[in-house]
């Protein structure tokens, strides 16, 4: 297809990311079912499976236990694996050699603008076959790539080709492929959704497209105008690259103190407390942060920030907790007393979905995956024990727990 729209943005999606990983780092794995989440004694859902387990009826999202009585010969590793946070930032590295704009979707999924740059590779298709090519060599990994006027559209284009896909998909295509198809092959309607429309005589792309948006929002509130849009296959949202994403996109705690503090262990005990509030509401909504900052105001209301970006995205209190004090400069506490500390987290990547999920409505990447780069056995124990931590406070809230250091806060 000519490609002679404008903008364009390309979405690439990394193909059975978590299971392709394993395979990669694991050769005696290849062409064998490989099924990532619900291992060995762990229940739950399947996060990823290989393509050979989906031949079997396996996918993302269906319980461990089914998964296994489809096919029992698939070899289920337990998920909370290392690595794919460190191969999602070598990807994104990658990305931002082909163009400035690139939106992170997910650890495996990412949006980028390349209108104009594509010309510096002869083309939208030529750029995008040296990316998949360059992700090849680099990474020994494959992914599926939509190419269209659109985030949404390419997002929808990267899964219509899967594996190693390479789809344009430009407002005329869109409406040919995907009128005739049930309204739930939008990506963002999920069963409820389909319901509610079947009840109301919409069944297919095309009857949403038809129907009045100011009917959709009656029927389903705000979600009905978008609905309305994106089944014309328009979509003005553009690619917002990390630097550049809304202030939202950062989770912070901060707090005035009683009373000036001058002593450098409760300040201490006071950022590990912050910290640990932070990462906690990191893990509770599925991302991981790259980027900590501090928030000091001493005792005459002067205020500072300090910044600093790590390699290794993490969610963990304890990573958090050490940036965050090498942040302070150390004339706080002793010379200067300090009326009020903050830590914030920014440069969020998100790495789990749920059904209610606030930025997603129909992606399942099923269990609750804690991807950390755990380096040492100690880190892991660490990794175990914050595990353990959040499992008690989901039962019996959040003060059920306090970490020691804090105790002094
Ligand atoms: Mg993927």
């Amino acid at each position: 297809m000519m490609i002679e729209f404008s903008p364009v943005i390309v979405h690439v999606d990394m193909d059975a990311f978590f299971a392709a990983v394993e395979v990669r780092n694991n050769p005696h794995l290849k062409g064998k079912p490989v099924i990532v989440g619900g291992g060995a004694g762990q229940r739950g859902v399947v996060s990823t499976c290989s393509y050979e387990a989906r031949k079997f009826g396996v996918h993302s999202g269906m319980s461990a236990v089914k998964a296994r009585r489809l096919c029992p010969q698939g070899v289920f590793i337990s998920s909370g694996l290392r690595g794919y946070v460190y191969v999602s930032a070598r990807l994104q590295q990658i990305f931002e050699k082909y163009t400035p704009i690139v939106e992170p979707f997910s650890v495996d999924e990412a949006s980028m603008d390349i209108t104009g740059t594509e010309k510096l590779f002869g083309g939208p298709i030529e750029l995008v076959e040296a990316l998949k090519q360059e992700i090849r060599d680099q990474l020994q990994l494959s992914c599926s790539v939509g190419i269209a006027p659109s985030k949404y559209l390419a997002k929808l284009a990267s899964g219509l080709n899967k594996p190693d896909g390479l789809t344009v998909l430009d407002r005329d295509e869109f409406k040919r492929i995907y009128y005739p198809r049930p309204v739930d092959a939008l990506w963002g309607v999920g069963e409820s959704t389909k319901k509610v429309l079947a009840g109301k005589g919409i069944h297919t792309v095309a009857d949403l497209a038809s129907t009045d948006s100011k009917l959709l929002k009656g029927i389903l509130g705000k979600n009905g105008e978008g609905l309305s849009v994106i089944s014309q296959g328009i979509d003005r949202t553009k690619a917002v690259p990390y630097r550049e994403r809304p202030h939202d996109k950062s989770m912070s705690h901060e707090t005035t103190l009683g009373k000036d503090l001058q002593d450098p262990t409760r300040i201490k005990a006071t950022v590990l407390w912050l910290a640990d509030k932070v990462a906690r509401r990191l893990r509770r909504r599925g991302y991981i942060g790259r980027t900590i900052s501090v928030k000091i105001r001493s005792h005459d209301f002067q205020t500072i920030t300090r910044s600093h970006t790590i390699n290794h995205p993490t969610d963990r209190c304890d990573v958090v907790f050490q940036q965050a004090m090498r942040l302070i400069p150390k004339e706080y506490g002793m010379k200067i007393p300090v009326r009020l500390l903050g830590v914030r987290m920014s440069q969020l990547i998100k790495i789990r979905f749920n059904d209610q999920g606030d930025e997603t409505l129909n992606h399942k990447t099923g269990e609750s995956v804690q991807l950390e780069l755990m380096v040492n056995p100690q880190e892991e124990e660490i990794g175990r024990l914050t595990e353990a931590v959040d499992a008690i406070r989901d039962r019996y809230g959040e003060k059920s727990i306090k970490l020691a250091g804090t105790l002094l806060s």
